[in-house]
């Protein structure tokens, strides 16, 4: 996903020179709407600092933030030395002494004051351009000694930035106005530790339609765009904005006009969104009559209410890893039952699946790794971590027997890629039956199990997989990754990932075929379920199940209110002709506008 420390805010060449004229920047349209209102740049101190000049007469200004900020953090190093003597003794307390030291060797600090002077940048610019400029060349030293001196430096890197940029969330807890976040990056568990009451919308520089913090971030219920690319570096805390979740596009200080234009849109979208309400109340029914069940796909226990207002027949993905994002600590057995009852009690009855934890990649775990791995997407994630993980793993496979005696609850194994793993997690799962058997806890035996067909090789082995399960979930947002080989978080591969790739739409298609054979359910929990494009190309495939982000429920099912059956599969048949997205994507397109005229393209419709 987006830079890390060192990444390509401080290294940039060019950077920006501020200009207070309007700009349209083109991002990536994660969460529809549309928003006008104040910046509160997140730029995070242990991420990401902006490429920012300043003007000639602000030089002065940038030197007397840098002393201030150097003054707080030899004050707040000074305390935590006392402090530290005081507990640990006198020994501990050195290395404070030792990162005084550092913090005012002027070999350290007279490259950030010469860089503020002669590049005109931000000091907090100029400070981390020069402290992770030395921390590299210590780092290439290949000594154990220096390899010290890096984290000491990027200590006090860290020390000095969130002086000079202030910790984010105090920020943010300051705020008396709601306002647009600004970030580099958005961290799933960042973006669900947002306080809503703050917060009307985000856009951020980094990541992709399907990132999991883009999913998060979705769920809020706020217009979303992302992979914005350069925002940060012309957006400043208090610029007026507009965010047009549908469009993708953020308009920093919008002139008049501009902002006449979107205030109408907002009107107008207040009208189609009343409109809209109307088909939530409708069953998901094809003009020839064929019933298709719509489901939502939820993040935290309170979206079940935008599940059912939104007219959903239930929960066909509960991601259960932001249990883990918005705790310090792994939730215990309890916290996980507390949370699925929750849900089953605001269900009603209606079908609610669980997917086991989906940790790794950019969920949680890279946080908290001593040693971060190399390519974490093809790493230690998912089934695999839980599996490595047996504990924990049992822990959440105990809660969710348990919930099972409440409701229809079902299971699902989530990046599943042998028939090994699944057959090892369902032996995992019988051994926790049997134990809660000895505990004398009260469970649903018949349990539906399942499986999330999200990686190239479950897709093609999916007749394998069919005889150990009762149902299949296909997760097209790792499955366009893992075809693809994009990666779902990088904007800059953003216009590569598509669903409509016929590499992808064949294995969906082997997946459906491979159902049907072995009796499997078989139903579609990606994005691109609520993405009012693809409806009659799913439906023409054969699916029947669709799990979606619950603001699209009713998008969708005005889709297929307006459909049937044959000509949806005789879309399925034109389009699996075609040899490339684009022919794919245009057919699409044309045709929700011809069956739906006036409908919104994509899954931003509105
Ligand atoms: C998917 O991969 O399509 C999916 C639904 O899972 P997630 O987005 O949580 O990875
Ligand atoms: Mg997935």
């Amino acid at each position: 996903m987006g830079t890390g420390l060192g990444g390509s805010g401080v290294r940039g060449a060019g950077g920006v020179a501020r200009a207070w004229s309007m700009e349209a920047i083109k991002g990536i349209p994660v969460s529809p709407g549309v928003v006008i209102g104040r910046a509160l740049v997140l730029d995070d101190a242990l991420h990401y600092v902006p490429h920012r000049t300043v003007a000639q007469d602000q030089v002065a200004r940038q030197h007397e933030r840098l002393e201030a900020a150097i003054g707080a953090a030899t004050k707040d190093l000074e305390q935590d030395r006392d402090r530290i003597a005081e507990q640990l003794g006198p020994e501990p307390a050195k290395i404070f002494e030792f990162h005084l030291g550092m913090l005012h060797d002027p070999s350290l600090l007279e490259p950030v004051r010469a860089s503020i002077d002669e590049d005109r940048v931000t000091a907090e610019y100029a400070v981390a351009k020069a402290f992770r400029a030395l921390s590299a060349r210590f780092r290439a030293m290949d000594s154990e000694v220096f390899r010290q001196k890096t984290n000491d430096l990027m200590d006090l890197d860290r020390r000095v930035l969130s002086k000079l940029m202030g910790e984010s969330e105090d920020r943010l807890a300051r705020q008396t106005e709601p306002v647009v976040v600004v970030a580099h990056d958005m961290t799933p568990a960042r973006a669900a530790s947002l306080d809503l009451e703050k917060v009307i919308a985000i856009a951020t520089d980094a990541g992709g339609r399907t990132s999991h913090a883009s999913i998060v971030a979705a769920a809020l219920g706020i217009p979303v765009v992302v992979g914005c690319q350069r925002l940060t570096q012309y957006v400043e805390d208090g610029d007026e904005l507009v965010v047009d979740g549908r469009s993708g596009v953020v308009v920093v200080r919008p002139d008049a006009e501009t902002l006449e234009q979107y205030r109408r849109d907002i009107e107008r979208i207040g009208d189609y969104q009343l409109r809209l309400r109307e088909y939530a109340e409708l069953e998901a029914v094809t003009k020839d009559g064929v019933r298709i069940t719509l489901l939502g796909n939820i993040e935290f226990s309170r979206e079940i209410e935008a599940v059912l207002s939104n007219g959903g027949d239930g929960v066909g993905l509960y991601r259960t890893e932001y249990l883990y994002l918005t705790s310090k600590t792994k939730p215990t057995e309890e916290e996980h039952f507390q949370a699925y009852k929750e849900c089953i009690e605001l269900l009603a009855g209606r079908p609610f699946t669980i997917r086991t934890a989906d940790l790794g990649a950019d969920k949680y775990t890279q946080e908290q790794a001593e040693e971060p791995e190399r390519n974490p997407f093809l790493g230690l994630r998912s089934i695999r971590y839980c599996l490595q993980n047996l504990p924990m793993f049992k822990t959440q496979l105990r809660a969710i027997l348990r919930a099972s005696a409440l409701g229809p609850v079902k299971v699902m194994f989530p990046l599943v890629s042998t028939a090994m793993e699944l057959k090892q997690a369902k032996l995992v799962l019988n051994d926790t039956m049997e134990e809660c058997e000895e505990d004398g806890i009260e469970f649903d035996a018949d349990m539906p199990v399942g499986v999330m067909i999200e990686v190239p090789s479950a897709a093609l082995t999916a007749t394998t997989l069919a005889r150990e399960v009762s149902f299949f979930s296909i997760g097209t947002n790792d499955l366009i990754q893992y075809t693809l080989a994009v990666d779902r978080a990088n904007e800059r591969v953003a216009n590569l990932y598509t669903g409509a790739h016929p590499a992808v739409l064949q294995l969906i298609k082997m997946v459906i075929r491979a159902g049907r054979r072995f009796d499997v359910d078989t139903s579609l929990c990606g994005e691109i379920a609520g993405d009012v494009e693809f409806t009659m190309l799913l439906i023409g495939m054969g699916l029947r199940t669709l799990s979606l982000v619950p603001s699209q429920l009713p998008n969708v099912k005005r889709v297929i209110r307006s459909v049937d059956i044959g000509t949806c599969e005789r879309l399925a048949r034109k389009v699996g002709s075609f040899d490339s997205e684009r022919q794919v994507m245009n057919c699409l397109r044309e045709k929700v506008q011809e069956i739906v005229p006036g409908m919104d393209g994509g899954r931003t419709a509105g």
